[in-house]
């Protein structure tokens, strides 16, 4: 069964691959960065620590804050 934070990442991000995983700057949890399973460009950063789901989009500027979520329960 998928955790809500699961079911967060395919509703923001979709269809991914694992890339890798740096420690996150805000609360230490494994930060986890995903590929396009087809292009294999990244795609998206999420950390579960603190519930930050980010997707990357490489038209547009990535460092545009709209495109960042946080969610919090
Ligand atoms: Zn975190």
């Amino acid at each position: 069964m998928k955790s809500d934070f699961e079911f967060l990442l395919d509703m923001i991000i979709g269809p991914r691959e694992f890339f890798y995983v740096m420690e996150c700057d805000v609360c230490g949890f494994d930060e986890i960065h995903f590929q396009h399973p087809i292009t294999k460009k990244q795609i998206g950063i999420a950390c579960k620590g603190c519930h930050f789901v980010c997707k990357l989009d490489f038209v547009a500027n990535p460092n545009d804050n709209n495109r960042y979520f946080s969610i919090s329960y």
